[in-house]
């Protein structure tokens, strides 16, 4: 790297997530208003503490309609939409069925199935009643709960972004917690590091080399426990209530909004190499890279990414060998 553009680190704990903002000017106080503006975004959509708007909903679920926020009730509605997909596994009505699995969390274990039955009852999408002229927000059956965990903070690095454009800020990088978010660069590209599943933190499979993008990733190696010798983690298939299962250890999207990579994310991973690849024919605007179980890298296209391997215990193959 040249040595006129030095890079700046600063990092925060926010969102229960290691937070990493990459500049190429010493500014302390930008990065404070960063940090202080995720922090106002997470006060707004944590469904981890007793209070914020997404709480208020719950709270109501049965009940009455909120009033939330624009932001919030934009976010909702984008969410709602991506749930109401056919076969969508991504679901903003989740809430009820994780809450129960308590996957990662102390005493987590596999639910009855007559439970999570009772359960899946309390989490359809289209009971999430939005009112647009008065911007609020009805769960129609008492035990509903919204769960924006899954994009909370792709929508947050969206902000960042925004917020560091209208700084005048045009090179830099935002990591929040796994969610990537690359403006430009001043040696005109950033290497991100693809997760090895089930390896150390640190370890790699290859580099993804973007601009201008976001760079998502979900992997079933994040956060999950094992009962009688099977693992059950953190992504739910929200058709089944069981975590979804098939061939992917991870799925990692590159698309110009974060948000979109974290519910493309969730979908490709419902959807499985072959589906999630036709899927993406019909939208240029995402790309994935898939990480299967049996070692094997698919890659969805190429154009606004590239991807160099260097593990040699997987290979790169297209989507159906
Ligand atoms: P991470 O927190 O590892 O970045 P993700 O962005 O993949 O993970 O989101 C996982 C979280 O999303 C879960 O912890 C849960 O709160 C929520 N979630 C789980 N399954 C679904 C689903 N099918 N649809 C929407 N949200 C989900
Ligand atoms: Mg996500």
């Amino acid at each position: 790297m040249p040595t006129d553009s030095r890079v700046y680190s600063y990092s925060a704990v926010l969102m229960g997530s290691p937070i990493l903002l990459k500049l190429f000017v010493h500014d302390e106080a930008l990065a404070s208003r960063v940090f202080q503006l995720i922090k106002r975004y997470e006060d707004l959509l944590t469904v981890n503490r007793q209070s914020s708007e997404v709480m208020d909903i719950n709270h109501a679920a049965g009940l009455h309609p909120v009033k939330v926020s624009r932001p919030v009730f934009e976010l909702i509605r984008c969410a709602k939409a991506a749930s109401m997909l056919p076969q969508s596994a991504f679901n903003l009505a989740i809430g009820p069925l994780v809450k129960r699995w308590r996957i990662g969390f102390k005493g987590d274990e596999v639910p009855p199935a007559a439970e999570i039955a009772a359960l899946l009852a309390l989490t359809r999408p289209q009971d999430v009643i939005l009112d647009d002229a008065a911007g609020s927000v009805f769960l129609t059956r008492p035990g509903m709960e919204l769960d924006l965990g899954a994009i909370a903070k792709g929508y947050i690095a969206d902000r960042v972004r925004d917020f560091l454009r209208r700084s005048g800020v045009e090179e830099g990088l935002i990591n929040l917690g796994g969610n990537v978010l690359t403006l430009g660069s001043p040696v005109g590209e950033w290497g991100i590091g693809l997760k090895k599943p089930f390896a150390a933190a640190q370890e790699t499979l290859g580099t993804i080399t973007v601009n201008h993008q976001s760079v998502v990733t979900s992997g079933t190696y994040e956060r999950f426990f094992e009962q009688d010798g099977r693992r059950y983690h953190h992504l739910l298939d929200s058709r089944s209530g069981y975590p979804l299962d098939n061939e992917l250890d991870s799925v990692t999207v590159v698309s110009a909004d974060s948000l979109d990579g974290d519910i493309w994310t969730t979908l490709l991973y419902g959807l499985g190499v072959e589906k999630g690849c036709a899927a993406l024919e019909k939208r240029h605007d995402l790309e994935a890279i898939f990480v299967t179980k049996d070692r094997r890298v698919v890659l969805s296209s190429q154009r606004n990414f590239h991807f160099t391997l260097q593990d040699d215990s997987y290979r790169l193959t297209d989507r159906t060998a």
